[in-house]
Formats: C-alpha cells, structure tokens, sequence
C-alpha cells in the first residue's frame, strides 16, 4: 500500500459512550416503571412540551394545510420512487419450496413483523425525508400497525411538514415524543399504541443508544452512528462538483466524517484548496458544523492506482460511496464494502438522502462491512416450515435418531422412533 494522507483526521476524542448509555438506561427503566407519566415527565424536560403526545386527525389535517403546494408535490415524488423501489425489493423475497429427499418437502416464506416503530429525527433539521424512508418501507413490507415518533418543538409539537408525510406514507400513530422517551413509547406501546417488533430510523446518539439497549426484545434496523461519506475520484472529475459533495455531506454535524479517495494529486491539491471555501459560502449553522466536520474529521488520500482506491474504499467501509471516475461498471463489479453506491457525477448522495428511491438509513462507522441498510428486507422474518409423507420422512427419522443418539439426546431419538414404529410395523430398525 501507497496511500498518502494529504489531510487526515484528528485523533478521536476521549469517548462519552458510557455517559450516553448510563443516561439512557436510567430514562429507559423509568419509563418502563412509569409508562406514560414518566415519558412525559421526559418530553417536557428535554424538548419543553406539554401538549398532547398522540397527534390526532384533525391535527394532522391541519398540518397539511400549513404544507405549500410544491413540498407536497415533492414529497409525493420522493415517496413514490421510494414506495415503488421497495415493492420491487419485496419482489424478490419469493418463497421457496424444495424437496429434500423424495417426499420431503421443506419450505421459506418470508413474514412482516406485526408492529413497526419509526423514529423521525426532529431536533436540528426536518427530517422529512427520513420519514419517507421509514414508513414506506414497513409499509410495503406489510406492516400491520405503524407508529411514528418525532420531537415536538416547544408550543408547536411535531413539524406540520413531518405529520403531513407521515400520513402520506402510512403511519396508524403518531407520537409528539422524542429522544429516549420516543423510542421507549414504540417499545412499551405506550399511549395506546401496539408494542413495535421492530424499531427503525435514525436519530442521535441517545436515540441509538436506546435502540441497542433495547435490541432483543425488540428487533433494530441497525447500530446507526454520524453519518459518513466517501468519494472515490480521478482525474476525470470535475473538482467543484467534489468539493461541493464532500461538504453536502459534512454539514450533516460536527461528527459526520468526509472522504476524498484519489489517484490525482492535482485533483487533491486543489480540493484541498476549494474546500473551505464552499464551505465559507454555507449559512450558519450549518458553515460551523461543515467547517468542524472538515477540520478534525476530513480526510484526502493518494493512492498509486484505482485498484488501491478501491481497497481503501473498502477498508473504511463508508455508508455513502460516490464514484467519479471512468470506467463506472468495473467500479460497481469491484466495490464490495458500502451502505449506498452513487456512480458518477450524475448522481449524488443527496438524492439517495432525499428523493431517487434508495433508502437512507444505512450502516455508519464501518458497519458496512456486515450490513446494509434499511430495505423492506428488515421488516420481514425469513421463516421455515417442513412437511411429508410417511415415505419421505423414513430416511430422515432413521438418521436423525442415530444422530440424536451420538449426541445422548435420547429424547430426540425416541421422537423418530416413535413414528418409524408406527408408519412401518413391520420393519426391525435395531
Ligand atoms: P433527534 O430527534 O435524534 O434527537 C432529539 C432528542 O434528543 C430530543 O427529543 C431529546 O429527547 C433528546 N436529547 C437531547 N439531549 C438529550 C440529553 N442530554 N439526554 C437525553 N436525551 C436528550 O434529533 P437531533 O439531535 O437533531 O439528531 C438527529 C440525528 O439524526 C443526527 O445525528 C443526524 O446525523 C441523524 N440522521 C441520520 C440520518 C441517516 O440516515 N444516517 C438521516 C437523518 C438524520
């Protein structure tokens, strides 16, 4: 290996993992003993409300009337594209019925979960978008009950552009609750609403980390962490249009990891150069977040050749991947570590976070290595089933009690013996 960092991160600062996880496991066992009291008593601590938790019809209703015409029809389009991509996933979950052995036939069949719990994010940006991809999904999937939780702002509740796609997408409930508090009522079914099987979405550390303390007795979509993105580029991109996407996605926090990937040195050099100053050009917050992000988590590397890109791509396993380069189609046969592609500069991580059909809620920090991102596939358990005739299960129950024998579960032997003892009575299996 060759790489050479022109620019590379900070050291990490000192974790406050712990700190997070011992707040929230404090939040999550008081709410547990105090159901909706205590979720309450939270929400009016952390997001200063105190109007209703569960937003009701006419609210919503009047929340689209606050929607202007041209969002609406925007959301439409992006939940269409993201609606009509997961049927197409579910397409492919087709079930299977094999026969193993003459007259023994095992089977998949693929089942949603009853109840989805989605968590919109709501405290520094509108998430409409991650409303979308949420809720459409478990939707498509089959879902069978949907609630939604979001923080509500303080004398407002829940964001009117928020509630509006909600419904739109399908959510049966919709929660005026955030943060720990949120997460704990999908899981509890408080306030009315059936107890999630699975809880998906992204949201902030203290959203995660309720997630993962609550996994196991509850399904998670997956462990999401800052957002990060890398981009893989060669002298054939344009190095505005690289600039322009590395801080589109550092504006994400403070804490939102960008990536330049190339065999170029120009290219870096001038990155380098045009970088902080597109980012000079943002609007506050955002120029802080974009500029912190920048300096103490971006990165530019050089590498000898595209073969070497790939495996530093690979190595950091980065959510969002982008390819500017030539020859796109050896790009997608090599790339094997990724939460979402987006090849060549027709195409931008932003559409995939917004409006092109792919979902957004994808592995962070190198999750990428072992997962995806969230699909229709979640929401669905992949289950087995088995039958036969008296024939067909002869040979099975003959090996399966030596077996179950070998390994002194003489239970288990005497359950096919039973039924080798009944379907042939004239047969010694001694
Ligand atoms: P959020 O909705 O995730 O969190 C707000 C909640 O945090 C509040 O309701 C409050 O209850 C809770 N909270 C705040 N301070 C707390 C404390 N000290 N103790 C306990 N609880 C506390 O909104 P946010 O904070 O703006 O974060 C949004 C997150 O979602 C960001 O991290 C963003 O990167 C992430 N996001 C990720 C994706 C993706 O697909 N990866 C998409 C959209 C958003």
């Amino acid at each position: 290996m060759s790489r050479q960092y022109l620019k590379k991160a900070a050291e990490a600062p000192a974790s406050s993992a712990q700190d997070v996880r011992n707040t929230v496991l404090s939040i999550l066992d008081e709410i547990e003993t105090g159901r909706e009291e205590a979720a309450l008593r939270y929400a009016a601590k952390f997001d200063r409300y105190d109007g209703p938790p569960v937003v009701t019809k006419d609210a919503i209703a009047e929340a689209g009337s606050k929607v202007s015409q041209r969002l609406k029809d925007d959301i439409r389009f992006a939940h269409d594209n993201v609606r009509r991509f997961a049927e197409r996933q579910l397409a492919t979950l087709g079930d299977v019925e094999y026969e193993v052995v003459p007259g023994f036939v095992a089977g998949q069949k693929s089942i949603p979960v009853r109840a989805a719990g989605a968590y919109v994010p709501g405290g520094r940006y509108s998430h409409v978008a991650s409303a979308i991809m949420t809720v459409t999904t478990a939707k498509v999937a089959g879902c069978e009950h949907i609630t939604v939780c979001s923080p509500p702002r303080p004398d407002i509740g829940v964001n009117p552009a928020i509630l509006y796609t909600a419904d739109l997408c399908g959510a049966d409930t919709i929660l005026a609750l955030g943060g720990v508090q949120g997460v704990a009522a999908m899981a509890f079914g408080l306030f009315e609403t059936p107890p999630s099987d699975i809880l998906v979405g992204p949201g902030n550390q203290f959203v995660a980390e309720a997630k993962r303390a609550l996994f196991g007795r509850v399904g998670i979509d997956m462990f999401a962490g800052p957002t990060d993105s890398l981009i893989l580029a060669d002298a054939s991109a344009d190095h505005d249009v690289v600039a322009a996407d590395l801080v589109g996605q550092a504006e994400h926090g403070y804490n939102s990891p960008v990536w330049l990937v190339t065999d170029d040195r120009k290219l870096a050099e001038t990155v380098l150069d045009r970088v902080p100053k597109v980012i000079a050009e943002l609007p506050e917050p955002n120029r802080d977040s974009a500029a912190t992000a920048w300096r103490d988590l971006g990165e530019v590397i050089l590498c000898a050749d595209r073969e070497e890109m790939a495996q530093t791509s690979d190595d950091y396993a980065p959510e969002h991947l982008t390819v500017q380069a030539e020859d796109l189609d050896w790009w997608l046969g090599r790339l094997k570590c990724y939460g979402s592609l987006f090849l060549g500069e027709e195409t931008t991580v932003a559409y995939g976070d917004k409006a092109s059909g792919t979902n957004h809620v994808l592995p962070t920090s190198g999750a990428a290595r072992y997962t995806g991102g969230l699909s229709v596939h979640k929401y669905m358990k992949i289950v087995t089933w088995q039958r036969a005739t008296r024939e067909g299960s002869r040979p099975v129950a003959e090996a399966t009690a030596r077996i179950s024998r070998l390994e002194g579960m003489e239970g288990h032997a005497r359950t096919a013996d039973i039924r080798l003892r009944k379907y042939f009575p004239t047969t010694n299996f001694d």
